[in-house]
């Protein structure tokens, strides 16, 4: 007694006796299989499983850029979408350069000639910021720069002329020889602050202070003509005899006012009448002694007020002295 093929709902004609059934049934290419992939796709017939394995999604797939190797959904989505050797085109609005993925950060920073950049004056305050290709004409504008260069260049002098209190500490020894003989003694002249300034010191005191006080003679000299320093000299010279005994209790004079000689308006000098004889001698009192050993000890403080006026910024400098000890 003949039989159908159970998958005739399928397309199966086959008819035969029982007994060559499961021959058939094992061969039937109308008989539904799963793909061996395991992807899933349902309803493949045994005579389409070759078609299908050509097409189905999770053959293995070989990228084309990287040979990796996986699954044709997987290569051809979520890795092709990152793969650093395909090449891609340029992001940058404009640009038409194609290149491997990997290259392409390195090319907007450095090389993309429509990759947005600051003007490489951006330093000295320029905030232009352009397209690479545009940004070369923006900054051969000179006049633009100079004017932003000069500001930087002034407040750089402002600064360094901020700095410039500088102090020197000198020794003279034999004082009581120097005071009978009434000699002065000249300190080697030191360049301070850009000015040379020379001191000389009377331990017998100068003119109305022979004989009481001890005077010295602060000498500031004109600068070099290319220096910035301004002429006459703005500023404060302090000088002070210090306690040998211990970092407190120096005596202080502070000179404020430097006016050019009528005959040498290249020099500016004052005379100090610092401190009376009995203080300078006086033994140790309240741990206090300038003189130690015929010897005192000086320290010069030079605080230059400013620049060549003309080229100052606008803010003005705090010319203040500062007060020590
Ligand atoms: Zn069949
Ligand atoms: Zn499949
Ligand atoms: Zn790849
Ligand atoms: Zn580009
Ligand atoms: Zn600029």
């Amino acid at each position: 007694m003949p039989i159908k093929c159970g998958n005739g709902k399928n397309g199966c004609n086959w008819r035969g006796i029982i007994e060559n059934w499961e021959d058939h049934a094992s061969r039937c290419g109308y008989a539904s299989v799963s793909c061996p992939n395991k992807c899933n796709t349902e309803a493949i017939l045994r005579n389409t499983l070759n078609g299908h394995l050509n097409e189905c999604p999770m053959r293995e797939f070989i990228c084309v850029w990287c040979m990796k190797i996986g699954t044709f959904t997987h290569i051809t989505s979520e890795h092709e979408q990152v793969c650093l050797l395909k090449r891609v085109g340029c992001p940058q609005p404009g640009c038409r350069k194609v290149m491997e993925r990997k290259l392409i950060n390195d090319h907007i920073a450095s090389n993309c000639k429509y990759s947005v950049v600051p003007c490489k004056y951006d330093s000295i305050g320029c905030c232009v910021k352009k397209r690479r290709i545009e940004i070369s004409d923006h900054e051969a504008k000179d006049g633009e720069h100079l004017s932003l260069a000069l500001a930087t260049v002034q407040q750089l002098q402002q600064d360094v002329s901020a700095l410039k209190n500088d102090t020197f500490t000198f020794k003279l020894t034999k004082y009581y020889a120097l005071k009978q003989r009434s000699h002065s003694w000249i300190e080697d002249h030191t360049y301070r602050c850009g000015y040379n300034v020379y001191i000389s010191v009377y331990p017998n005191g100068y003119n109305e202070a022979t004989n009481h006080y001890l005077s010295v003679y602060i000498d500031v000299e004109e600068p070099p003509r290319s220096s910035l320093l301004q002429w006459p000299f703005k500023g404060t010279v302090t000088v002070e005899i210090l306690n040998q005994m211990s970092n407190h209790s120096h005596y202080k004079r502070s000179v404020e006012s430097f006016v050019p000689r009528s005959s040498h308006p290249e020099i500016a000098a004052e005379f100090v009448h610092l401190i009376c004889h009995s203080s300078v001698e006086a033994p140790s009192r309240g741990g206090c002694q300038y003189l130690l050993g015929d010897t005192l000890y000086f320290r010069v403080t030079v605080l230059s007020a400013s620049t060549k006026p003309w080229l100052e910024c606008s803010s003005t400098l705090d010319t203040t002295n500062t007060e020590t000890n």
